[in-house]
C-alpha cells in the first residue's frame, strides 16, 4: 500500500501516556482516544487488531463455530441471572424515551454473553445427541471499569473473543477444557507472546470451588500478580495463593490476556436450559467459558516489544512485512527503481508500505519506519545504485543487497 491511502499521520510529539503501549500507538497513529478508556482503530492499529482477531479465528475455527450476538440486550436477561448488581454494567436507554416509565426501557451493553448464549442455544439444542458444541465470538465488550487506564490494557469499550461450550456432564466439559488450555498456549506462541505467558490457577468467583485458569504475560505495566510455587510446580494468582507463597516467592507482574472458566450449571439452571440423556431424564447443561482480550493483546505486546525508536511488531501481527522508503533526491531513476522493487514484492505477495512521499526527508521516513515497527525497513536511494539497503527492526546491522534477493531476506 502506497503510504497516502493511510490516511492518519504519525505525531511524534504527541504526549506521552501513563503506559507505553499508549504513547507509542498514539505516536504512530494506530489508535486514537475518544475519551478514557474508549479508542478508535485508525488503518494501521485496525490492521494489527485484525490480524490478532483472525489468528485467534483460524484456531478457534478448529474447536468451535463463530456467531455475532446483539452488543445491546434487555435487561431481564441479567436479572434472571441476579447478576444486575454487577459493578461494571452499563446501562442504556433511548435518550428521548419520555412516554416510557423511568427504568421501563434500558437495556444492557454486554460485559459478556452467557446471559445471550444460553437463552439462545436452550431454543435448539436440547437432546444429548445436540451435546457437546460450542460457539464463539469476536466482538466489542463494554464495562464501566472504575479506572480505565494504561491505553489499550483497560478499556470501557474493547474487543474480545469469548467461547462458550456446553456438555452432558463435567467430565465431558473438562476434557473439553483441557483441550481448549493447549489451543490457548498455540494461540499465544502465534502472537509472539507465548514465551512470556504464564497459565496461573485462580479462583472461581461465584461459579465454581474449582481452579479456573488465567494466562497471563509477563508485564511491567500489567495490573495482575503470580506467584510460582515451587512445591507444586503451578503459578497461582494473589487472589487464590496462601499468605505463605506471597512471602516467600517472588512476585511476578503480569496483564492476564485470556482466562478459561467453568461455569458449572450456573447459567443452565437460571434459564432452565435442561436436556434429556439417554434414558429420558432431564439435566442441566454443563457450561464453561473462555476469553481472550484481543484490544488487550495488542497493548501486551507493544509493552513488550519496543525501543527508543518505537514499536517492534512480531511477523505475525505486523500491519505490514515490510517498510519501503525511496529517498530519490532530484533523480527520477530512483523513484523508477522504488516503485519497481514495489511492485515486485506485491507481485510476491508481500505486505509493503510503500513510503513515496515527496517533501518529507529521508531521515524523517526513517523515524516513521522505526516507530510504527514494521520486521523490515527496505531503503531505496541514490546512495543504494542499483541495489536495496535492508534492515530487521530488531537488528542494527544495515545490508546492502540485490533487488532480487529481497524477497528471500524479507520471506525468511
Ligand atoms: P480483569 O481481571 O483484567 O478485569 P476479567 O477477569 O474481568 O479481567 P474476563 O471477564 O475473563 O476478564 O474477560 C476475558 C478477557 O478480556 C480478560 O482475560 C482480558 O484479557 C480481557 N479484558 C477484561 N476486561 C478488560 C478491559 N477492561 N479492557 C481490555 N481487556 C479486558
Ligand atoms: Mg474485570
Amino acid at each position: 500500500m502506497r503510504i497516502d491511502q493511510i490516511i492518519t499521520r504519525t505525531n511524534k510529539e504527541a504526549k506521552e501516556f501513563d503506559t507505553i503501549n499508549a504513547t507509542l500507538l498514539q505516536k504512530a497513529g494506530f489508535i486514537d482516544q475518544t475519551m478514557a478508556g474508549v479508542y478508535s482503530y485508525l488503518p494501521l492499529g485496525l490492521r494489527v487488531l485484525t490480524r490478532i482477531e483472525n489468528i485467534i479465528r483460524e484456531e478457534m475455527d478448529k474447536v468451535g463455530s463463530e456467531i455475532l450476538m446483539p452488543a445491546m440486550v434487555p435487561r431481564e436477561l441479567w436479572e434472571k441471572t441476579d447478576r444486575m448488581e454487577t459493578d461494571i454494567l452499563f446501562e442504556v436507554r433511548g435518550a428521548n424515551d419520555k412516554s416510557r416509565k423511568k427504568n421501563k426501557a434500558s437495556y444492557i451493553l454486554s460485559p459478556t454473553h452467557e446471559e445471550v448464549i444460553t437463552p439462545l442455544f436452550m431454543k435448539q439444542r436440547m437432546s444429548y445427541k445436540d451435546l457437546p458444541f460450542a460457539a464463539y465470538q469476536i466482538q466489542t465488550k463494554f464495562r464501566n471499569e472504575e479506572r480505565p487506564k494504561s491505553g489499550l490494557l483497560r478499556g470501557r469499550e474493547f474487543r474480545m473473543k469469548d467461547l462458550y461450550s456446553f456438555h452432558a456432564s463435567d467430565e465431558d466439559r473438562r476434557e473439553y477444557y483441557d483441550r481448549i488450555k493447549d489451543v490457548y498456549v498455540k494461540i499465544f506462541d502465534r502472537l509472539g507472546i507465548g514465551e512470556d505467558t504464564i497459565v496461573a490457577l485462580a479462583g472461581g468467583g461465584d461459579f465454581t470451588d474449582e481452579f479456573t485458569h488465567e494466562f497471563d504475560t509477563r508485564c511491567e505495566s500489567g495490573e495482575d500478580i503470580v506467584y510460582w510455587d515451587e512445591r507444586e510446580q503451578a503459578y497461582y494468582n494473589a487472589e487464590v495463593a496462601s499468605d505463605e507463597l506471597k512471602d516467600g516467592s517472588e512476585e511476578i507482574k503480569v496483564s492476564e490476556v485470556g482466562n478459561i472458566f467453568p461455569l458449572g450449571t450456573k447459567f443452565s439452571e437460571a434459564f432452565g436450559y435442561m436436556f434429556t440423556d439417554q434414558s429420558g431424564e432431564r439435566k442441566p447443561v454443563h457450561m464453561a467459558s473462555y476469553g481472550i482480550g484481543s484490544s488487550r493483546v495488542m497493548g501486551v505486546i507493544v509493552e513488550k516489544f519496543n525501543d527508543d525508536g518505537g514499536i517492534i511488531w512480531p511477523k505475525s501481527v505486523a500491519p505490514f512485512q515490510v517498510y519501503l522508503a525511496v529517498m530519490p533526491g532530484d533523480n527520477k531513476a530512483v523513484i523508477e527503481r522504488a516503485d519497481k522493487i514495489y511492485e515486485d514484492l506485491l507481485g510476491a505477495g508481500i505486505e509493503v508500505l510503500y513510503d513515496d512521499r515527496a517533501g518529507v526527508s529521508g531521515g524523517m521516513k526513517l523515524k516513521d519506519a522505526d516507530l510504527t515497527g514494521m520486521p523490515w525497513r527496505a531503503v531505496v536511494s541514490e546512495k543504494t545504485g542499483s541495489k536495496v539497503e535492508i534492515k530487521a527492526r530488531t537488528s542494527e546491522e544495515i545490508r546492502l543487497i540485490k533487488g532480487s534477493d529481497l524477497l528471500k531476506v524479507v520471506k525468511a
